[in-house]
């Protein structure tokens, strides 16, 4: 049976009371089962949810991560103070940190490269927006964020890619389960071409963007949908826990 990878981004959201109480609940409701789950709550909860989750099959990640080691850099957490509290997986390239907050290709090529030194797996987020859509651009930017963001990246074992259409985030429009299916299919060539037929076929590509309970099932049904990044339905249990299991109901 194939096996998902259900990640949820919580973004600007809950306090450490809060994300310790959904955290709790998470581990307790998804313990048995059978896919890859992680969840990102903001870095002022990252050290007790951490704590909530010792013992459980739930990945920790976190949203983001500064581009150097240390040093510096004000504002910015680091690889090390990750790693630190237990840390993961690491969300790079998200659009709001492209759109809102100016990340090139470049910056986030150097982030994914000191995650993978520092032995955590990455989220590489992808996605293309409406104007980009609408002029017919869809593949094109999505494979040139692939190339750029994973340039000079020898080895992808610890790579996801999350395409997430930025007319989908937070809007309620989510992809057709085709539409994505036929974008996830290119970044499967993509990543044939640079590293080989076996790597992407083991390469797992979410689909992000208005996730809910109500379209999972159809959008995990495409071959090339491998799991999914849940923004705004993975800050309840009542919609998280159905998305995760959508094959048990
Ligand atoms: C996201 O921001 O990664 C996302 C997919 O958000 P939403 O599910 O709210 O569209």
């Amino acid at each position: 049976m194939r096996r998902y990878y259900i990640a949820g981004n919580w973004k600007m959201h809950k306090t450490i009371a809060e994300a310790s109480e959904l955290a709790r609940r998470l581990k307790d409701q998804l313990a048995g089962t059978r896919h890859k789950v992680m969840i990102a709550p903001p870095f002022t909860a990252l050290a007790t949810v951490s704590q909530v989750l010792e013992g459980s099959n739930i990945l920790l990640g976190a949203q983001n991560m500064g581009q150097a080691e240390q040093g510096a850099h004000t504002g910015e957490i680091s690889v090390l103070m990750l790693k630190d509290i237990g840390v993961s997986v690491v969300i790079l390239g998200h659009s709001e940190r492209r759109l809102i907050y100016g990340e090139t290709n470049e910056l986030i090529n150097a982030k994914v490269k000191l995650a993978l030194a520092h032995g955590l797996e990455v989220i590489l987020c992808v996605g293309e927006t409406l104007a980009q859509r609408e002029a017919g651009q869809v593949d094109q930017v999505v494979v040139d964020q692939v190339e750029r963001g994973l340039s000079g990246v020898q080895e992808i074992g610890r790579i996801t890619i999350a395409y997430e259409p930025v007319w989908a985030i937070g809007t309620g429009k989510n992809a057709s389960p085709a539409d994505a299916d036929a974008v996830h299919k290119v970044i499967r060539q993509t990543i044939a071409r640079r590293y080989g037929q076996a790597a992407a076929d083991a390469l797992i590509i979410q689909y992000g963007g208005s996730v809910k309970p109500e379209n999972a099932a159809g959008l995990m049904a495409m071959e090339n949908v491998d799991g999914a990044l849940v923004g705004g339905a993975c800050l309840t249990v009542d919609s998280f826990v159905p998305i995760v299991e959508f094959d048990r109901h």
